[in-house]
Parts: structure tokens; C-alpha cells; sequence
């Protein structure tokens, strides 16, 4: 059972990424949103990324997941840039090398790709889109976000998920994976783009409220 006050509304976290989810439900604690996963709301389909950029996949996952739920939803598309592989993986790094990878397959695939190119020369990015769908009027909003970096050969770091262990970020020197929740929340694509969503969202808080 959650705890929650009266005035909380109920919000869906459209995503089957446990490591999104629990960054997103993070940002959610003590604000006047009460997370749900797309399991807490009955939601089993599975919505196909046809889209051919962050935002329209974003705004895509939180429409269709939305009309399902029938409740406010909000749903993250996101990925890595690497600039001396033209900008891929991009919007295909959840799908980088296809089915039946997992994330340490994509990362080993990654440094695979741009073997031979120097350190130097690895500037990469993480972006984020956050879609915000209300149920009211039917309407979406987006959001964005990023973060600088550059692939390192040297992968390390436990905390996170995909990519992490090999996107340094100079700021910190250190890895995404070796920053705690916390410390990834402030510097990250996601919590850039979270924060922007949130700050709507407390601001339109009654025209959001739906049942
Ligand atoms: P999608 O948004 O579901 O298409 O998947 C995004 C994919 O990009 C994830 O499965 C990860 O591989 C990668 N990605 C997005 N955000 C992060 C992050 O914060 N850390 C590491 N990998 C990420």
C-alpha cells in the first residue's frame, strides 16, 4: 500500500527499464506525484519505437501507454551520441546490434566500433526527451536534456545501468556508473529533462488533475 496524501496525483512511469524507472520514480519522491509502473497500472503492451528521434518515440510511448492507463503519464526516450560513429547509436541504443544483447553485449559492441580512434577524439552525449500526456485535454509536452562526455576504454563504475561504465564525465572524472543516484540525478540528461517535466507538472498541477 502506498503512502500517500489525499491531494497526490497519480502518475505513470511509462517504462520497462528498471534503471529509468528507478531514476524517474526518485525524482518523484516528495513532490505531489505518486509514481506507478506500467505493471501497477495493468499495462502489459508493448509499444514499437517507430519514431526517428528522441521526441517523437518519447511522445509516442507516453500517448499510446497514456490512452491505455487512462491516466497522466509521463515516458523517457533516451540514448548515446557518439560523435566519431556519426551520432549512433542515438535513438537505437536500447536495439544496438540487434535482439538478444544485453547491456554489457552493446557496451563491449561500442568500444568494438571505435576501436583505433584516440581518447581524444570520443566526445560523446547523452539526450533525453521526457514526454508529459495528460488525460484531461489529451495534450503532450516534452522536455529535454543532456550531458557531455567521452567514451573511455577504461570502463568502470557498478551503480547505473547501460551505457554508464563507459561514458566519463570530465566534471566529475569519473564515470556515470561510478556517480551514485543521487550524483547522476544532478549532472544527467534524465534529471535535466526530469527536472524541466517536474517543474511543469507542479506548476499545472490542477488542469493535470484527472480523476
Ligand atoms: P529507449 O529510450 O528505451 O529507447 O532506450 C534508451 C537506451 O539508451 C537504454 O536502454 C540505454 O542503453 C541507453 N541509455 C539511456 N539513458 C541512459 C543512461 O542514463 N545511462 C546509460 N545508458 C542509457
Amino acid at each position: 500500500m502506498k503512502n500517500r496524501s489525499r491531494s497526490q496525483i497519480d502518475v505513470v512511469i511509462a517504462t520497462r527499464n528498471t534503471g529509468k524507472m528507478n531514476e524517474m520514480r526518485k525524482m518523484l519522491f516528495n513532490t505531489s506525484f505518486s509514481a506507478f509502473s506500467l505493471d501497477e497500472v495493468s499495462v502489459l503492451e508493448e509499444v514499437e519505437e517507430t519514431g526517428t528521434s528522441f521526441e517523437e518515440n518519447a511522445m509516442l510511448k507516453a500517448e499510446t501507454y497514456g490512452k491505455l492507463s487512462g491516466k497522466l503519464t509521463i515516458a523517457d526516450d533516451s540514448g548515446i551520441e557518439v560523435d566519431a560513429l556519426g551520432g549512433a547509436p542515438g535513438i537505437y541504443s536500447a536495439r544496438y546490434g540487434g535482439d538478444g544483447k544485453d547491456d554489457q553485449d552493446r557496451n563491449k559492441l561500442l568500444l568494438e566500433n571505435v576501436e583505433g580512434i584516440p581518447e581524444h577524439h570520443l566526445t560523446a552525449r547523452f539526450r533525453c526527451v521526457v514526454a508529459l500526456w495528460n488525460p484531461i485535454d489529451n495534450t503532450i509536452v516534452t522536455f529535454d536534456g543532456k550531458i557531455e562526455g567521452k567514451i573511455t576504454r577504461n570502463v568502470r563504475g557498478e551503480n547505473g545501468f547501460g551505457y554508464d561504465p563507459l561514458f566519463f564525465f570530465p566534471e566529475k572524472n569519473k564515470t556515470l556508473a561510478e556517480l551514485t543516484l543521487i550524483e547522476k540525478e544532478k549532472v544527467s540528461h534524465r534529471g535535466e529533462a526530469m527536472r524541466k517535466a517536474l517543474a511543469y507538472m507542479e506548476t499545472n498541477v490542477l488542469s493535470l488533475q484527472g480523476d
